[in-house]
C-alpha cells in the first residue's frame, strides 16, 4: 500500500531491497576481486560476438526487477570485459582501480553533491580543496598550488593550456578573440608528446601548425638547445611564443624531460610552463626519484592522473596551478542566475570558476579516501615497487636470450622478441621483426593470459608493459616472460610455415 506522503515512483528503490541488493552486489564483487588473477585478463570476443550477447532489444516499454536487472548487468560486466584489475595487465596506462574507490563512488553517487559550486557542495568542496593540496604536497610542489580534479590527463593538460593562453595573451583576447593576438601564438613540446597536444591545437583555434614539434636526444628527453634556438627564431620573426610542455613521463618510454633546464629557458623568454605529468608524476615522491624531477616547483602548471598511478578507478586527472588566479581569469563567468557568493569577507570556493565544467560530480572523494587509506608511506611503497617490477622485466628480458631489452623508464618497459637462430645485429631484418612482434602482440592480446601494448623505439616494434598495478608480483612478471617466449615461438613457426 502506497503511504500518502511517498510517491510511487517507478524508480525508487524500498529500503529492505535495496539494502539486499546491494549486500548481494558487494559479495559478489568481494569474490570478484578474491578471484581476478584466476581469470583471463580478457577472453577476446569480437565487438559482434558481444552484441549477440547484448542483443539489440528497442528500449523496454516498462520496468524491470532491480533484483534481475542487478544480476544481469553484474554477469555482463564480470564475465565480458577486459580486467585492468588483473595482475597481468599491463597495457597502455591503465591502472588496477582501488576498491576503496569503488565504494568512494557509491558514497558520493548516493549523496550527489554538486561540486560545482560551494553552496550546493559544502563538505565536498572543502574536501575536494583538501585533495588538490595533498597531491600538491605529494609530488614534492608547494601546497599553494590551486586547481581541481578533471576527468583524466586530456583534460588536466587542456585546462592547463587555456589558463596559460590567458596569462600570456593580450588582455582583450577574451572579447577580440586570437585574431587580435600580436602575431601567431606558437607553443612548445618534444616529439614523444602525448597527442592531446594536438587535439588542444585543434580545438582552441591555433590549427597544428602552432606547435613547435622540438626533437628528443638518444635518451628521447626533450632536445633543450634546440627548444631554446627555436623560441628564438620565432621571437625574431614576430611570433607569439607563450608556452612550453616538459613531460614528466612521456606516455611512450616513461621518459622525464630536463624539466629544470626548460624551467629556465621559460623564465629567461617569460613562457608559461606546462607539465605533462599525467602518467609519471607520482614517482617524484620516492625519495630515489626526487632528483629526476628537479625543475618541477618551478611548474606554472602541471597535469596529473590519479586514475593512472594513484590507481582511482575511472575517471580523475588534476590539474595543479601555482597561481590559480589564472583558473579563475580563465574560466570564471558570473550570470545573473547564480547566488552563489556568500560574503565579501569569506568568498566562497566555486569550482565551476575554475575549469570546463559546471555542473560536476565528486571524484575527488575516491581519491582522497585512497590517499588516507595507503598514506603517503604507502603510495611511496606500491610506485616504488612498479618500478622495481619494471626494472625486473627489463633484467629478465635481458638474460633471455629470446627477447631483447629495448628501454625502462620509470614503471614501463619495452621489449621485443627475437627467434632463437635468428642471426642477430648484422643482417637483421628489422621489417620482418617489426611483423613478428605485432603479431605477437596481437596474439597476446586476443589470448588473455597477460595484457601488453606498443611501443615503437626508433623503429623497433616493441612489446611495451606499463605497470601501474599494485596487485602485481614478482611472480607475475616471471610468468610474463614465460608466456612472451612461448608464444613468440609459436609465431615464429607460424610466420615460416606460410
Ligand atoms: C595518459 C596520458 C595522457 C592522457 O590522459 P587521459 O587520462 O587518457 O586523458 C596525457 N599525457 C600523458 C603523458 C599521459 O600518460
Amino acid at each position: 500500500m502506497e503511504k500518502e506522503n511517498h510517491r510511487n515512483s517507478p524508480i525508487a528503490i524500498n529500503k529492505e531491497d535495496f539494502r539486499e541488493i546491494g549486500y548481494r552486489l558487494i559479495d559478489t564483487l568481494s569474490n570478484f576481486y578474491e578471484t581476478i588473477n584466476e581469470r583471463p585478463v580478457t577472453i577476446g570476443e569480437t565487438p559482434k560476438q558481444i552484441q549477440a550477447i547484448l542483443g539489440n532489444a528497442s528500449m523496454p516499454e516498462n520496468g524491470t526487477s532491480v533484483s534481475e536487472l542487478v544480476i544481469k548487468t553484474t554477469d555482463l560486466l564480470l564475465n565480458h570485459s577486459l580486467l585492468n584489475g588483473h595482475p597481468k595487465f599491463f597495457g597502455y596506462i591503465t591502472s588496477s582501480p582501488t576498491q576503496i574507490g569503488a565504494l568512494a563512488d557509491l558514497l558520493a553517487a548516493a549523496i550527489n553533491p554538486n561540486v560545482g559550486a560551494n553552496i550546493l557542495s559544502p563538505m565536498a568542496t572543502s574536501i575536494e580543496k583538501q585533495t588538490v593540496k595533498w597531491l600538491a604536497e605529494f609530488i614534492g610542489v608547494s601546497p599553494n598550488y590551486g586547481g581541481l580534479l578533471v576527468s583524466g590527463g586530456n583534460m588536466a593538460n587542456f585546462t592547463g593550456f587555456l589558463a596559460a593562453r590567458t596569462a600570456k595573451a593580450p588582455k582583450s583576447i577574451k572579447e577580440e578573440g586570437l585574431a587580435n593576438a600580436s602575431g601567431e601564438m606558437v607553443f612548445y613540446c618534444s616529439k614523444a608528446t602525448h597527442t592531446w597536444i594536438e587535439k588542444a591545437a585543434v580545438l582552441f583555434g591555433h590549427g597544428t601548425k602552432a606547435i613547435r614539434w622540438i626533437p628528443t636526444l638518444a635518451d628521447n628527453t626533450m632536445n633543450t638547445d634546440i627548444l631554446e634556438k627555436t623560441i628564438m627564431d620565432d621571437e625574431q620573426q614576430g611570433k607569439n611564443p607563450f608556452l612550453v610542455i616538459g613531460n614528466a613521463g612521456d606516455v611512450s618510454t616513461g621518459v622525464v624531460d630536463n624539466l629544470s633546464k626548460i624551467a629556465s629557458i621559460c623564465k629567461a623568454h617569460n613562457l608559461w610552463f606546462h607539465i605533462d605529468g599525467a602518467y609519471g608524476v607520482p614517482a617524484a615522491a620516492i625519495p630515489q626519484y626526487k632528483e629526476l624531477f628537479d625543475g618541477i616547483q618551478e611548474a606554472d602548471s602541471i597535469a596529473l592522473d590519479p586514475h593512472k598511478w594513484l590507481y582511482a578507478p575511472l575517471e580523475a586527472g588534476c590539474t595543479l596551478v601555482k597561481n590559480p588566479q589564472h583558473l579563475i581569469d580563465t574560466y570564471s563567468a558570473h550570470p545573473v542566475y547564480y547566488n552563489f557568493d556568500s560574503s565579501a569577507d569569506e568568498p566562497s570556493l566555486n569550482y565551476y570558476e575554475y575549469g570546463f565544467q559546471n555542473s560536476r560530480g565528486f571524484r575527488a572523494l575516491k581519491v582522497w579516501m585512497a590517499l588516507q587509506q595507503a598514506g603517503k608511506n604507502g603510495y611511496i611503497k606500491m610506485i616504488h615497487e612498479d618500478i622495481e617490477l619494471a626494472q625486473q622485466l627489463f633484467e629478465e628480458a635481458q638474460k633471455h636470450e629470446e627477447l631483447e631489452a629495448v628501454t625502462q623508464n620509470l614503471s614501463i618497459t619495452a621489449l621485443r622478441y627475437i627467434p632463437l637462430n635468428y642471426v642477430r645485429e648484422e643482417g637483421m631484418d628489422e621489417t620482418y621483426l617489426n611483423t613478428l612482434n605485432e603479431k605477437l602482440l596481437n596474439e597476446l592480446q586476443q589470448h588473455g593470459e597477460v595484457f601488453l601494448s606498443n611501443a615503437v623505439v626508433e623503429d623497433k616494434y616493441c612489446l611495451r608493459a606499463c605497470i601501474v598495478n599494485f596487485r602485481t608480483s614478482k611472480n607475475d612478471i616471471r610468468e610474463v616472460v614465460e608466456i612472451i617466449v612461448r608464444e613468440g615461438r609459436k609465431v615464429y613457426e607460424k610466420l615460416q610455415k606460410r
